[in-house]
């Protein structure tokens, strides 16, 4: 069984940052439902069809929908595989345990105060892609992508009504995970609303003793 690590943690909590920066530090292969999703939306493929309408109202994708991207997307002999919005359902939960050694499941604790103040800050390049946050990580002109130049708009799941559905979509579904990965003993909590590094030394320090 391939080893698995997973974040989980609110939509904003940081988790997409985090797992990408373990990635790098491991080796494993960083899988983001999230962009996957949107990748294949944007190639007009079969799933991205399939998944466009749904995820544009920000609802949750359907489970085997999710495991047929992650299984067309894994490369072959990667070492470990960093799950990053994934998974969100107990079904999906329960298919990871099922198919993966679960290392760890990390949970970047955020409240849902803070997770709105960053989701509204994001905006993004609909011609290249780039992203950015005007608090955290602005462009150096104002509205304008630093790339390609073209103007940044918010992502449609990034708009407030969506935003709102999706943290009650978090607390409706994706938290009882955290119960469930707390029984099987996998789950460290930890605290997002610090700086990166600080946030990123805690995990290191912990998956290192892994
Ligand atoms: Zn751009």
């Amino acid at each position: 069984m391939t080893d698995a690590i997973v974040f989980l943690g609110i939509q904003g909590s940081g988790k997409g940052t985090q797992a990408k920066l373990l990635a790098e530090h491991t080796g494993f292969q960083h899988i983001n439902i999230g962009d996957l999703l949107r990748e294949h939306i944007s190639l007009a493929t079969d799933i991205g069809k399939r998944v466009g309408r749904t995820i544009s109202k920000g609802s949750l994708v359907p489970d085997d929908l999710v495991f047929e991207l992650i299984h067309t997307s894994l490369h072959e002999d990667c070492p470990g595989i960093i799950f990053d919005g994934f998974p969100r359902t107990m079904p999906q939960a329960k298919h990871l345990v099922a198919h993966y050694r679960l290392a760890r499941v990390y949970y970047l604790d955020l409240s849902a105060e803070q997770a709105i103040i960053r989701m509204e800050g994001r905006r993004v390049c609909p011609h290249c892609g780039e992203n950015y946050h005007l608090v955290h990580h602005a462009p150096k002109q104002d509205g304008i992508c630093d790339e390609c130049s073209t103007k940044l708009v918010i992502r449609a799941d990034d708009a407030p009504a969506a935003i709102k559905k999706r943290i009650e979509a978090f607390y409706k579904e994706t938290y009882a995970l955290k119960t469930y990965f707390e029984e099987l003993g996998v789950l460290k909590s930890i605290a997002a609303d610090n700086p990166v590094s600080e946030v990123q030394a805690l995990i290191w320090a912990d998956a290192l003793l892994g």
